[in-house]
């Protein structure tokens, strides 16, 4: 089988894999990567950001060898590592689905965006009966996570012809004008998640439970909430909800929806496109905004109290 194992190397590590693999490079390098090398049937691939990968069915025999290296060179740093083998198990494991949630009638939510440098936050509370669940299951629901954004785009608008949702999205300027960096994430997670929370179980009487992907602990979820006013509070907390209960799946893939068509118009009007996530592509996509409209751009279409504002206003200067 093949494996993927990264590893976060320091720069004393990365030049000794610079030289090393001087003569192993491929001709051709992936963006954002300083090489792409072949040892016996593993590829090695060495990112700017100092991020190795290396892929084959004896990635970690090779892998073994630079995660040495860099705990010699730098002792008193902790070795960051992921396997593509032992993290499936993990996952698979770890999923327990109990039938008397899963079968009952339920309201889930779920938010995206919040790891997005780029694009709104999104977070949808969903209403899913007992009778809605095979018709769930049959369209793709069940796997969530796996689904792609083309399959999303295809089944979201068949789901919310038949489920109720409520969706609530914070658009850049509103999170940039009233979140200042010292507002933690999960706070506003919380926030949006008891609006969307509140105005469903308004509208829907009919359900067993209420379940919520646990990002925070009940204890400090409902402390994010103390200053406001009407607080839902009969909550089942989960982790990996998304899994186990289809009302939060359903909740989940509303949200990507709304964000795949928000994201693309912001794409669209800026004429150039924009990665997801946080990494150093987002920084170097946020310089050609920079450089094309101004810094306050990025008022309107990122997350400005993200680190990637200072990183695009450095690589700027510099
Ligand atoms: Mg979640």
């Amino acid at each position: 089988m093949k494996v993927t194992i990264t590893l976060k190397v320091s720069e004393n590590t990365k030049q000794e894999m610079i030289e090393f693999f001087e003569e192993f490079k491929r001709p051709k390098t992936p963006a954002y990567a300083i090489f792409q090398a072949d040892d016996a049937d593993t590829v090695v691939t060495l990112y700017e950001s100092g991020k190795a990968v290396f892929q084959g069915i004896s990635a970690d025999i090779s892998a073994q060898m630079w995660i040495e290296r860099e705990r010699h060179l730098n002792p008193l740093k902790k070795v960051e590592t992921t396997n593509s083998e032992k993290k499936e198990k993990k996952e698979k494991e770890k999923i327990v689905i109990n039938p008397k949630i899963y079968y009952s009638n339920s309201i889930g939510s779920d938010e995206v965006g919040t790891g997005d440098y780029f694009g709104p936050i999104v977070v949808t509370s969903a209403y899913v009966t007992k009778e809605d669940i095979s018709f769930l299951e049959e369209i793709g629901v069940k796997d969530s996570k796996k689904l792609t954004d083309e399959k999303i785009l295809e089944i979201v608008p068949k789901i919310i012809k038949k489920i109720k949702y409520y969706s609530i999205v914070l658009s850049n300027k509103e999170y940039n004008q009233k979140y200042s960096s010292d507002i933690n994430m999960n706070k506003i997670k919380a926030i949006l998640h008891n609006k969307v929370l509140n105005n469903l179980t308004n509208e829907v009487k009919n359900y067993d439970y209420v379940v919520v992907d646990e990002f925070a602990k009940p204890y400090v979820y409902f402390n994010y909430l103390k200053d406001i006013p009407n607080v839902y509070r009969k909550i089942t907390f989960m982790t990996k909800a998304e899994d186990k209960c289809l009302s939060v799946a359903c909740a989940s893939i509303i949200s990507r929806y709304i964000f795949i068509k928000e994201f693309s118009k912001l794409s669209e009007n800026l004429g150039i496109l924009l990665p997801k996530g946080a990494s150093t592509s987002v920084d170097e996509v946020g310089v050609k905004i920079v450089k094309k409209y101004g810094i306050e751009k990025l008022d309107e279409i990122a997350k400005v109290s993200f680190k990637n504002t200072e990183k695009i206003k450095e690589k700027i200067n510099n």
